[in-house]
């Protein structure tokens, strides 16, 4: 496998039954009576990450941040960078601008406040960041943040635009946004996902591996891996919910962790930061009118 290019590895830290999947099962005021295991799940992860020395991104959700600052911490302090998944994971083609910002802007002082550390990043909840919501983008730049994670270039029955460049790219609005999307091949007319989430749990690994080998050697490009901390916990408590849901969930929890030892000893992996800090040095010409869509900012 490739080992010439270092790709990201991103873990947005989160709770079993934050998952959009489960929107509505588990109602909000709910959350604080639920049995966490995010802790544990995370400190799994940083082990694993402790072992083969690799720094990662985690894209923290700023409710679990609230409850256990000690894990946000404990994660800034082995070197790995702290970034955003916004409060309280609401899809932002949900929200209005003012409450998106609010969610934002919350998220990002407390990770702040809580490691002495810069977030510089973001990631929505389900890649809600789609044509319906692009205002988003704008919201992000104004509220400090230099990169965004949440497009993803495919289609999916709850996110993604498809036809959104398949590398990162920088934005110029009224300053600069990097966007770095979620991982794809190219086949056809087609994007497909090789990039994390279910598609690493439920295909088999010879299909990332396939296509994160095909990103480097043929493109030359870094791919950018997502990963949950419930991901590697077959022991999770079992949510009631319709049967995709629950397909879509818990397929195959039990072989995650070993697949993901696997994946980072095939390849090499850093921070999305450092990825795109070599990608975009401040002299890198901005990608004009990356995105085919004409939308003005809230
Ligand atoms: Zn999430």
């Amino acid at each position: 496998m490739s080992r010439s290019v270092v790709n990201a590895m991103t873990i947005d830290v989160e709770d079993y039954f934050h998952v959009s999947v489960f929107d509505g099962l588990v109602p909000r005021h709910a959350w604080d009576g639920m049995e966490s295991r995010v802790c544990a799940n995370t400190e799994r992860l940083l082990e694993i990450f402790d072992e083969a020395n690799l720094q990662a991104t985690f894209f923290v959700l700023g409710w679990v941040a609230d409850r256990f600052p000690h894990l946000v911490r404990s994660i800034a302090e082995q070197g790995h960078e702290i970034a955003s998944h916004g409060y309280g994971h609401r899809l932002v083609y949900d929200l209005t601008p003012r409450a998106f910002r609010q969610d934002v802007r919350r998220a990002k002082a407390l990770l702040e406040d809580t490691t002495g550390l810069r977030v510089h990043g973001y990631r929505a909840p389900s890649y809600s960041v789609t044509p319906k919501s692009l205002w988003a983008l704008d919201v992000l730049i104004a509220e400090g943040y230099t990169y965004d994670a949440s497009i993803f270039p495919i289609h999916h029955d709850r996110y993604g635009i498809p036809i959104s460049p398949r590398q990162p790219y920088v934005l110029q609005r009224k300053r600069r946004l990097v966007e770095a999307p979620g991982s794809t091949v190219r086949c056809g007319p087609f994007n497909l996902p090789i990039g994390g989430g279910g598609y690493f749990r439920i295909l088999p690994y010879a299909w990332t591996r396939w296509g994160i080998n095909r990103l480097n050697e043929h493109e030359q490009r870094p791919a950018i891996f997502y990963l949950h901390p419930w991901e590697i916990d077959p022991d999770q408590p079992r949510l009631r919910a319709p049967a995709l849901g629950r397909f879509r969930h818990y397929f195959n929890l039990n072989r995650t962790e070993e697949r993901l030892r696997a994946l980072i000893r095939d390849f090499r992996f850093g921070t999305m930061l450092t990825l795109l800090d070599e990608q975009f040095t401040t002299s890198a010409e901005p990608a004009v009118g990356p995105l085919p869509y004409v939308w003005s900012a809230p």
